[in-house]
């Protein structure tokens, strides 16, 4: 090959002095295209770990690294790395321009794996670039790390939290969000009260306050609050309507399965319809519907307690959204169903944090979507071994973090 033909390689590389093309070789059988990188004879460097400069090279190390296909062909950059001695660091590696220490891809490599994994499971990617599960999750760690410790939590006053299940509800993750800026924060394992101790802890070492988080978004779980009152102290607590709401529909399905036993033909197979908003029945799940309303049966009666429950949700003056739960109790108290009154017991002993939705407005809809995301991804994922993989997964959905190598 010709010397402007190694220019125009060193080029498309990125390449500057001292470092440049040396040699470039097709191997079409292998389908593999190796390019030889060296430096100019008599190079200096700077120490890695310091500002010491004009270093004289002590030794070298080769190194090869996976750059991006080239065509059919996988791209292999290969050059001596030299060693330089300093005077504090002893002998030192020096950094080289396309690539980060210790990694076998070159930066644009690792630019294409992360732009790719947030489009696919981990372990397809590896099997379209023809590499191991485990090389490309290190790369994913590197950077997802590298952009969750960079985070500024400075503007963070409105917070959601909810627990996520990982490999098959074993053990949990949870994960906190900046309801403002709509993305999760800060991922850990477990949904015991610790973990509100440990976002705390990581709110004031990345230039946030604990204090001054004023609302959070949670469900009715004794650890959550218990977490948020020691470790969130000026936060007050919102329970997420989405959860509240869940706790009604498991009262309704309650009523049903314990009617079912004898009203077995009216509502065997009728589970979702009770459970389903009505605008999202189809015409014919409607008009059984409309006929089941008609039947005495108490399973009609929970289910039209619970409708008259969503509306505590649209009056707009909070005063009256109270006084209108308050009366519903009543009516519920009178209805003889034991799990819709179960669920009334709940509301009163988490009075304060349901009426609370009506002055602060948050609801944890974005962490459902990022579980119905994760949940997807897990499926997808075959089974991620740790949590960390889990975790990592979850920054990258959920984040928006800036997670990649920064290409000069
Ligand atoms: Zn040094």
């Amino acid at each position: 090959m010709q010397a402007q033909d190694l220019q125009l390689f060193g080029a498309a590389l990125g390449l500057s002095a001292p470092w440049r093309v040396v040699s470039v070789e097709f191997d079409a059988e292998a389908k593999r295209l190796d390019l030889r990188i060296d430096f100019e004879r008599g190079a200096r460097f700077s120490c890695p770990g310091c500002d010491a400069s004009g270093l004289p090279v002590h030794d070298t190390e080769q190194k090869t690294w996976r750059h991006m296909d080239f065509f059919e062909h996988q791209a292999y950059l290969t050059a001596r790395v030299p060693r330089v001695a300093c005077p504090e660091h002893k002998v030192r590696l020096v950094a080289v321009p396309w690539a980060r220490p210790r990694s076998g891809f070159t930066l644009l490599f690792e630019a294409l794996i992360m732009a790719m994994v947030r489009e696919m499971p981990v372990a397809t990617l590896a099997g379209l670039i023809s590499e191991t599960d485990m090389r490309v999750w290190r790369v994913v760690h590197h950077y997802v790390d590298l952009a969750v410790e960079a985070q500024n939590l400075a503007p963070v006053v409105r917070v959601g939290v909810d627990e996520t299940s990982s490999r098959r509800g074993h053990d949990y993750v949870t994960v906190f969000a900046d309801l403002d800026e709509r993305r999760g924060v800060f991922v850990v394992d477990g949904k015991d009260a610790e973990t509100v101790q440990a976002f705390s802890l990581f709110l004031d070492t990345h230039g946030g306050d604990a204090a001054q988080v004023s609302e959070v978004c949670q469900d009715m779980s004794q650890a959550f609050l218990k977490g948020v009152r020691a470790h969130l102290p000026r936060a007050r607590v919102t329970f997420d309507r989405y959860h509240v709401r869940q706790h009604l529909s498991q009262a309704v399905d309650d009523v049903r399965r314990e009617e079912v036993k004898h009203h077995r033909e009216l509502l065997s197979n009728t589970r979702y319809m009770w459970l389903k908003r009505p605008a999202n029945l189809t015409g014919k799940q409607r008009d059984l519907l409309d006929e089941l309303l008609a039947q005495p049966l108490r399973t009609v009666r929970a289910y039209t307690l619970s409708q008259q429950f969503d509306s505590f949700y649209e009056i707009t003056d909070p005063a009256t959204a109270e006084e209108y739960l308050r009366r519903w109790i009543v009516e519920v108290d009178t209805s003889g169903l034991e799990p819709v009154q179960k669920f009334a017991r709940m509301l009163e002993d988490h009075w304060r944090g349901v009426i609370r939705w009506h002055h602060s407005r948050i609801s944890n809809g974005l962490l459902e979507g990022l579980n119905s995301l994760i949940q997807a991804a897990k499926r997808r994922a075959r089974g991620y071994r740790s949590n960390r993989n889990f975790i990592a997964m979850i920054y990258l959905i959920v984040g928006k973090l800036n997670a990649g190598p920064v290409i000069a």
